[in-house]
C-alpha cells in the first residue's frame, strides 16, 4: 500500500499515464460492468467524437451505475446523434475572432491562445467537439505570429492558454511560451485553462510549476470541475503542488442536466473546492453545440437553482452564472429569478 503522502508524480509519470488512455467503448463498458445494451450506441456516437478518458478519471466512476455523474460526462450515447434545431458546429462563431491562426481575440483585454489541440479526456458536451483543430496545429512561425499579434496589441494585458488542453504540452514548450509572453511589456498575467487537475493530477508536478511561473507575471490556473465526486486525494495533492508554487487557482463548472443540476451538489462542490484552495469562478450554461442538447438545463430551471445556491453559500463561494453569446464583449451574466 502506498502512503497517501507520496505525491502521485513520484510513482508514475504523467507521460506514462497518457499512453494508457481508454479509447475503446467496449473496454469502458466492461471495466465498469455496464450492460451490453450501452455498447452499440457508444460505438456509433464515438465515430463522430471519439471516446477518451484517463485511468485516473475512470477510477472515480462507480462501477455498475449507468447514472454515475462522471460516467455521463464521458460515455458516448445514442442521444448525441439526434440533431436539434439551434445546436450547431461552431456556436460561439470563434472563427470570426481569429486574427491570426491559433489566437482568439474576442474580449478587449485578454487573448486566448489555442496552445494545444488535444485533451486527455473527451467531454461529450464539449463546445469544441467540432472544432477544426487540424487548422490550428501551430508551427513555430505561427507561434511567433501569434506572439507578434499580442506584442502589437497594447490593450491586451493577459494571455490565456487554452485548447484542447494546454497542459498537453510538455514543460519545455510551456516554459518557452511563458518566457516569450513575459517578454511582452504590457502583459501582466498568464492564465491557463485546463482540465488536467481533474483528469490527470499527476501532471501537476513541481517542474510544471517551474515552467509556467515567471517573476514578471502573475500565473493563474482556471480548472474545470463539475462534480464533488471528481475531487479525490490525488486531485487535492496536485492542487497543493500548484498552490505552494504560488499559482492562484479558480474553477469553472458547466451546468449539466442529470449531472450537477442540483443546488446542494453545487454547494458541496464549492465547499470542497475551497477546502482544496480553489475559488469558484464561473457556472456556465451549456453552449449549443450539435450533439449536446440532452445536457442542457433550461433557463428557468437554471435561474431557480441559482437562487437556491445563493442561500446555501457565502458570497465568495458562489460562481457567476453566465452564458456565452457570440457577439458580446464578455460572458453574459444570468440573474436568478
Ligand atoms: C471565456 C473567454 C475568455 C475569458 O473570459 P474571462 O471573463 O476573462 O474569464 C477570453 N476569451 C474568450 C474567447 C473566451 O471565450
Ligand atoms: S477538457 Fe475541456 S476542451 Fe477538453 S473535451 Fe473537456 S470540455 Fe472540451
Amino acid at each position: 500500500m502506498i502512503p497517501r503522502t507520496v505525491p502521485t508524480w513520484q510513482i508514475k509519470s504523467w507521460q506514462d499515464e497518457l499512453k494508457e488512455l481508454i479509447q475503446d467503448p467496449k473496454t469502458l463498458i466492461d471495466r465498469l460492468q455496464l450492460g451490453s445494451e450501452w455498447l452499440e450506441p457508444a460505438i456509433q456516437a464515438s465515430a463522430h467524437f471519439p471516446l477518451r478518458l484517463t485511468e485516473s478519471y475512470l477510477s472515480r466512476i462507480r462501477p455498475g451505475d449507468p447514472g454515475d455523474p462522471l460516467l455521463l460526462q464521458v460515455l458516448p450515447l445514442g442521444a448525441e446523434l439526434i440533431a436539434s434545431p439551434d445546436y450547431i458546429d461552431d456556436p460561439l462563431e470563434e472563427h470570426r475572432f481569429t486574427p491570426v491562426p491559433g489566437l482568439v481575440h474576442k474580449y478587449r483585454s485578454r487573448v486566448l491562445l489555442i496552445a494545444a489541440t488535444q485533451c486527455a479526456i473527451n467531454c461529450r458536451y464539449c463546445f469544441r467537439r467540432h472544432f477544426p483543430y487540424d487548422d490550428h496545429q501551430l508551427s513555430r512561425p505561427e507561434w511567433q505570429q501569434a506572439l507578434d499579434y499580442v506584442r502589437s496589441t497594447p490593450e491586451v494585458n493577459e494571455v490565456i492558454l487554452s485548447g484542447g488542453d494546454p497542459l498537453s504540452l510538455g514543460d519545455k514548450q510551456l516554459a518557452w511560451l511563458a518566457q516569450q509572453i513575459a517578454g511582452i511589456d504590457h502583459i501582466k498575467r498568464l492564465r491557463i485553462h485546463t482540465r488536467y487537475p481533474i483528469i490527470l493530477p499527476s501532471r501537476l508536478t513541481p517542474d510544471l510549476v517551474e515552467a509556467i511561473r515567471h517573476p514578471r507575471l502573475r500565473t493563474l490556473l482556471v480548472m474545470h470541475c463539475n462534480h464533488p465526486q471528481e475531487i479525490d486525494q490525488s486531485v487535492i495533492d496536485g492542487l497543493n503542488t500548484l498552490r505552494e508554487g504560488g499559482i492562484q487557482l479558480f474553477n469553472q463548472t458547466v451546468l449539466l442536466k442529470n449531472i450537477n443540476d442540483n443546488s446542494r451538489i453545487l454547494a458541496t462542490l464549492s465547499e470542497n473546492l475551497f477546502d482544496a484552495g480553489v475559488l469558484p469562478y464561473y457556472l456556465h450554461l451549456l453552449d449549443k453545440v450539435q450533439g449536446a442538447a440532452h445536457f442542457a438545463v433550461n433557463d428557468a430551471d437554471a435561474k431557480t437553482l441559482y437562487g437556491e445556491l445563493l442561500t446555501l453559500l457565502p458570497g465568495f463561494l458562489v460562481p457567476r452564472l453566465v452564458r456565452e453569446t457570440p457577439h458580446e464583449g464578455s460572458k453574459t451574466p444570468v440573474l436568478p429569478i
